[in-house]
C-alpha cells in the first residue's frame, strides 16, 4: 500500500509555525490584517470566507469582513479596493471569488496592489513566478510543493506531469514544479495520449475537475500522486479527481480527499497574509 500524504497533519503544523510567529510579531507590536471581500451570498462562497476567517482567529491574525450587496456595482468595489489598499492597517486582501457576472473579475484582481495580494492571483504576482522574482504565489500549488518537502519527497530532477492548466492550479503548479528543478510536462484536455503523458510521470499532480478520472492506467507505479480535485460522488461522500482505491494498489505514496491537497490552501493563504507585512516586521 502506498504512503498516505497527510494534508491535515501537514496544515496543523503550518498553522502552528504561523500562530507563534505571529504572537512574536504582535510582541513587538505588530499586527497583521487582512480584508475579505464577498459580494452576493453563494453559499460555497459564505463557507470559504468563513472557514478562512476562523484560520485567521485561531492563528492571531485580525480580519476585516466586507460583505456587499449581490448588486453591488464594479466602481463601488473597486474603490472599496483602493480604500483598502490605501490603508496602512491592511496588510493583505482576498476578494472572494466568484464574482456576480456583472462585474469584471480580471479588472478588480488588477486592482489589489500586489503586496497586498495574498491570493497571488494579480499578473504582476504570476509573472514574478514565471521569472524567478519574489511575490505571493497562488495558495493551492504553494501548499503542494510544501506537502512534497515536508514529507521528504525529492522535487529536484524529478519527471513532474500535471494534468490541468488553470490559472489557479494547473499554471503555477507547473512553474513552481520548475522553480524546484522538476522537469515539467503541462497536459490538458487538448493533450493526446494522455495516459501515456502521465505515466511518465514521478511526481503526478491532478487539477482537471472530473471525478475519479484517473485511474491506474495513467499511473507509473510507485509514483506519488497529488490529488487536487474535490467533488460528491454518487452516495454524496467527497472524492478527487483520483480513483483513489485503484490507484493506492500502484503508486508510492497519495494525497487523500478529504485530507490531502485542502487543508494546505488556508494554511497557505495564512502564510501570504504574515508574508504580507513586509520582511522588516516579520
Ligand atoms: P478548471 O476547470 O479551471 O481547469 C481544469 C483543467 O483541466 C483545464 O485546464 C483543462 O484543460 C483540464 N482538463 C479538463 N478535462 C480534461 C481531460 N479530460 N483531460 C485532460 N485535462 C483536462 O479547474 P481548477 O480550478 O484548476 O480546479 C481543478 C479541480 O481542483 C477542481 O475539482 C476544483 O474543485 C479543485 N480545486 C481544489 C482546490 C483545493 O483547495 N483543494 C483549490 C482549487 C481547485
Amino acid at each position: 500500500m502506498p504512503q498516505i500524504i497527510d494534508g491535515k497533519a501537514i496544515s496543523a503544523r503550518i498553522k502552528e509555525e504561523l500562530k507563534e510567529k505571529v504572537s512574536d510579531m504582535k510582541a513587538e507590536g505588530t499586527q497583521v490584517t487582512l480584508a475579505v471581500i464577498q459580494v452576493g451570498n453563494d453559499p460555497a462562497s459564505s463557507v470559504y470566507v468563513g472557514n478562512k476567517k476562523k484560520a485567521c482567529e485561531y492563528i492571531g491574525i485580525r480580519s476585516l469582513a466586507y460583505e456587499l450587496p449581490e448588486e453591488t456595482g464594479e466602481d463601488e468595489l473597486l474603490s472599496l479596493i483602493e480604500e483598502l489598499n490605501e490603508r496602512e492597517d491592511v496588510n493583505g486582501i482576498l476578494v472572494q471569488l466568484p464574482l456576480p457576472v456583472n462585474i469584471d473579475e480580471d479588472k478588480v484582481i488588477a486592482a489589489i496592489r500586489p503586496d497586498k495580494d495574498v491570493d497571488g492571483f494579480h499578473p504582476q504576482s504570476v509573472g514574478s513566478l514565471c521569472i524567478g522574482q519574489p511575490g505571493f504565489v497562488s495558495c493551492t500549488p504553494a501548499g503542494i510543493i510544501q506537502l512534497l518537502k515536508r514529507s521528504g519527497i525529492e522535487i529536484a530532477g524529478k519527471e513532474c506531469v500535471v494534468i490541468g492548466r488553470s490559472n489557479i492550479v494547473g499554471k503555477p503548479m507547473a512553474l513552481l514544479m520548475l522553480r524546484e528543478n522538476a522537469t515539467v510536462t503541462v497536459a490538458h484536455s487538448r493533450t493526446k495520449n494522455l495516459k501515456e503523458v502521465a505515466k511518465r510521470a514521478d511526481i503526478l499532480i491532478v487539477a482537471v475537475g472530473k471525478p475519479k478520472m484517473i485511474t491506474r492506467e495513467y499511473v507509473k507505479e510507485g509514483a506519488v500522486v497529488i490529488d487536487v480535485g474535490i467533488h460528491r460522488d454518487e452516495h454524496n461522500k467527497l472524492c478527487g479527481d483520483v480513483d483513489y482505491e485503484d490507484v493506492a494498489e500502484v503508486c508510492g505514496w497519495i494525497t487523500p480527499v478529504p485530507g490531502g491537497v485542502g487543508p494546505m490552501t488556508i494554511a497557505m493563504l495564512m502564510n501570504n497574509c504574515v508574508e504580507s507585512v513586509g520582511p522588516e516586521a516579520r
